[in-house]
C-alpha cells in the first residue's frame, strides 16, 4: 500500500512586511490606533507642545508635530524597524516602565500599513534627516533643516490591506475615536499642550499650562468642571490626586471614569470596582459615576505589561491598593454637594416643553385689570390698597378713578389661591396644583406695566402729571438738539418737555405712574434712548425703547419687600395677562417646577 504523501508548502520565515502586518492587526485597528502611538511616542520624547492634523477622520492623513527629543538620523530607520525601541534593553526594565511604550513595535506596524514620512532632528543639534516609508520600504535618509523634535505623516491608511480599510466607520466616528484617544491623554499629562485639526479646522486644543480641572472644562464643559470635588491623598511613595463628579453626573458606562497611571491613561475592572465602593449608597444602582484621578507611584509596583491595547495593570499590592483608594475616595465623595440643583430641572423641562412653551397656559382672553390709584401708603408702587383686599375691589371701582382703565365690564382678576412665600425680597413662590413657580416679582411687574402702557397709549388715555411750575434740567445744546424733534412723540406717552433756551429742557409733565422718578434722570433717559435707536429714530422705535424704560422706573424693584396682599395682587393680574411669561426685554418671570421634575430631581421616577 504506498502511502502518498499530499503535497505542502514548505515551512518558511515569513517576510518582514508580512510580520509587521500581522502584528498591525493587533495594534493598528483604525487611525485611533495610530494617533494613540504616535502621541504616546511624542510624550514619550518629552514633548510639550503637540500638534496633529487629521483629515477624513485620520484615514487620509494623521500629521503629528512634537517638540520632543527627536532621533538621530542614524537611528531613524531602527525606529521603523520591529521590535526596536529606546525605552527597553533588558527583561528586567519591564518591572519598571515608566514609559507610555516599550515594545517596539508600533511604528514598523503602522509604516507597514501606511504611507510614512517622518523629519527628526535632535535637541541641540544643526541638522535633521527625513525619511520616507512606504509598503514597509525605507528610502533614503536625507539631511535636511526643521525645527527640532519629530513630524510624522501617516498617509493613506490600510491602502495595501484593503480588508481592514473596509471595516473603517464613518469619518465622524473615526474622528470622535482620534479625539477620544488624544482628549484622555490630554487629562493625562497636563503641562503638555495639545492642538487637534480636522480637515483643517481646529476640532481640540489645551494649552500646556491649563490643569486638570481646565482640561475636564475643556473637553466636557463648565457644568460637569465647575461641580468636580477635589481628592488629595498619600500612602507612602503613592500618591492620588484629581476629581471626583456629584453624582448627578452619573452615566450608564463608565467612560468618564478616567484614572491615569503615571500619566497613562487606565480602563481597569479593579478601578471600577473601587469607584462603585466609593459611592455606595451616593448612586443609584446601575448608574456610574463620574471621576478623573490620577496615580503617581513607583512603576516597580505595578505591572503594565499585561496588554498592549487594554491598559490593564496588575498592582503588586492589590488589596492595600484597594483600601486606600477607596478610604480616600470616600472621603471626597461625602463633600460632594448631592443635591438637584432647580437648575437643571429647567433645563429638562425646556427640552421636554420645547421652545416658548408657557404662554399656551396663560392665554386667558381677559383685558388687563387696572392698578387701584392712589393714596400709596409707602414709596413702592403698590398694587392693592393695604386696606382694600383685592377680592373685594371691583375692576368697575378701580376704573373710575383711572382715566386709563377699562370700562367696568373688566372682569375681576383670577384670585391667587394658597400661600404665598416672598424669598430674598425678590421672588415669589407659588405653589399650584401641579408643582411650584418662583416668579421674579421685578420681570413680572415689568411686564405688567409695560403692557398697560401700551394699552393706554393705544386708547390716547396716558395719564398726565402736569406740574405747575416746570422742572428745568440742564443738558447742554447738543443733546437738547437731539431730543428736540422727538417732542411730540413723547408728549403722545405723557412726557411733556420743551426746549428752554439752548440747553436746558423743561419739563412740563410726566405720566402719572412715574411717580418715583425724578424729572433729571427722566430726561437723561429720553436722551440715552435716542442715541441709542439712532439719529433718525421712528417715533414707534422710540417710543417702544422709552416705555421699557418707563416700564421698568415704574415697578417694583428686586428688594422692594411685598405685602401678601401685593403679591396676590400682582399674580392676579399676571394670570389675565397672556404676555406675561418674559419682562420686558425677554428674561422669564418665572420658572416652573412641575411634580415631574420634583420627581425626577428625588429619583422618584
Ligand atoms: P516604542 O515606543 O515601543 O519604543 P515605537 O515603534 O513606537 O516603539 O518607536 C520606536 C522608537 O522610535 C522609540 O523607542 C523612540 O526611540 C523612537 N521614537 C518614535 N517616535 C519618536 C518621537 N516622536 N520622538 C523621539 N523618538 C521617537
Ligand atoms: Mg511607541
Amino acid at each position: 500500500m504506498s502511502h502518498e504523501v499530499p503535497s505542502r508548502p514548505a515551512i518558511a520565515q515569513l517576510p518582514e512586511l508580512v510580520k509587521n502586518q500581522i502584528a498591525a492587526g493587533e495594534v493598528i485597528e483604525r487611525p485611533a490606533s495610530v494617533v494613540k502611538e504616535l502621541v504616546e511616542n511624542a510624550l514619550d520624547a518629552g514633548a510639550s507642545r503637540i500638534h496633529l492634523d487629521l483629515e477624513e477622520g485620520g484615514v487620509a492623513l494623521i500629521r503629528i508635530v512634537d517638540d520632543g527629543c527627536g532621533i538621530p538620523p542614524a537611528e531613524i530607520p531602527l525606529a521603523f524597524a520591529s521590535h526596536a525601541t529606546s525605552k527597553l534593553s533588558d527583561v528586567a526594565d519591564l518591572d519598571h516602565i515608566a514609559t507610555l511604550g516599550f515594545r517596539g513595535e508600533a511604528l514598523a506596524s503602522i509604516a507597514s500599513v501606511a504611507r510614512c514620512r517622518m523629519f527628526s532632528r535632535v535637541r541641540g543639534t544643526p541638522l535633521g534627516a527625513s525619511v520616507e516609508i512606504e509598503g514597509g520600504r525605507l528610502g533614503e535618509i536625507r539631511e535636511s533643516g526643521g525645527p527640532e523634535g519629530t513630524r510624522i505623516e501617516v498617509r493613506d491608511l490600510f491602502f495595501n490591506t484593503p480588508a481592514r480599510r473596509r471595516f473603517l466607520k464613518a469619518t465622524a466616528t473615526e474622528l470622535g475615536r482620534c479625539l477620544d484617544i488624544v482628549q484622555r491623554l490630554a487629562l493625562a499629562q497636563p503641562g503638555v499642550g495639545f492642538v487637534v485639526t480636522h480637515d483643517g479646522r481646529r476640532a481640540f486644543e489645551v494649552e500646556p499650562a491649563m490643569d486638570l480641572r481646565a482640561r475636564v472644562r475643556r473637553t466636557f464643559g463648565a457644568e460637569l468642571a465647575d461641580a468636580l470635588a477635589p481628592v488629595e491623598a498619600r500612602d507612602g511613595d503613592t500618591v492620588l490626586s484629581g476629581f471626583v463628579a456629584p453624582p448627578r453626573f452619573a452615566r450608564n458606562d463608565t467612560t468618564r471614569q478616567m484614572w491615569f497611571l503615571n500619566g497613562r491613561p487606565l480602563r481597569d475592572k479593579i478601578l471600577a470596582r473601587v469607584l462603585k465602593d466609593a459611592y455606595r449608597g451616593f448612586i443609584v444602582d446601575g448608574r456610574q459615576s463620574v471621576a478623573f484621578l490620577s496615580l503617581s507611584m513607583d512603576p516597580a509596583k505595578v505591572d503594565v505589561n499585561v496588554h498592549p491595547a487594554k491598559a490593564e495593570v496588575r498592582f503588586r499590592d492589590e488589596r492595600r491598593m484597594f483600601g486606600f483608594l477607596v478610604a480616600s475616595l470616600r472621603g471626597a465623595v461625602s463633600t460632594l454637594d448631592m443635591a438637584t440643583p432647580g437648575e437643571r430641572m429647567i433645563d429638562s423641562a425646556a427640552r421636554r416643553d420645547g421652545p416658548a412653551p408657557l404662554a399656551r397656559q396663560f392665554t386667558l382672553p381677559a383685558p388687563a385689570w387696572q392698578l387701584p390709584p392712589e393714596p400709596r401708603p409707602r414709596e413702592l408702587p403698590v398694587f392693592v390698597r393695604e386696606s382694600a383686599p383685592v377680592e373685594a375691589t371691583p375692576a368697575s371701582g378701580a376704573a373710575a378713578s383711572s382715566a386709563s382703565s377699562e370700562p367696568a365690564a373688566a372682569p375681576r382678576p383670577t384670585p391667587v389661591r394658597g400661600p404665598l412665600l416672598q424669598v430674598g425680597r425678590t421672588y415669589i413662590l407659588v405653589a399650584n396644583d401641579d408643582g411650584f413657580e418662583i416668579v421674579d416679582q421685578h420681570a413680572l411687574h415689568e411686564r405688567l406695566t409695560l403692557e398697560d402702557l401700551k394699552a393706554e397709549l393705544a386708547r390716547g388715555a396716558v395719564e398726565v402729571q402736569r406740574r405747575l411750575v416746570p422742572e428745568l434740567v440742564e443738558v447742554g445744546g447738543a443733546a437738547a438738539e437731539l431730543v428736540e424733534p422727538h417732542l411730540e412723540s413723547l408728549a403722545r406717552i405723557g412726557l411733556l418737555l420743551a426746549r428752554f433756551g439752548s440747553g436746558t429742557i423743561a419739563v412740563h409733565g410726566v405720566p402719572a405712574r412715574f411717580r418715583r422718578s425724578d424729572p433729571s434722570a427722566l430726561v437723561h433717559e429720553v436722551i440715552a434712548a435716542v442715541e441709542r435707536t439712532g439719529a433718525a429714530p421712528g417715533a414707534e422705535d422710540l417710543l417702544e425703547e422709552i416705555l421699557h424704560r418707563t416700564a421698568c422706573r415704574s415697578s417694583v424693584m428686586a428688594g422692594d419687600e411685598l405685602s401678601e396682599l401685593e403679591m396676590r395682587a400682582l399674580l392676579a393680574r399676571a394670570r389675565d395677562e397672556s404676555n406675561s411669561q418674559t419682562c420686558a426685554h425677554g428674561r422669564p418671570t418665572r420658572v416652573r417646577f412641575t411634580l415631574a421634575d420634583l420627581e425626577k430631581a428625588f429619583y422618584r421616577r
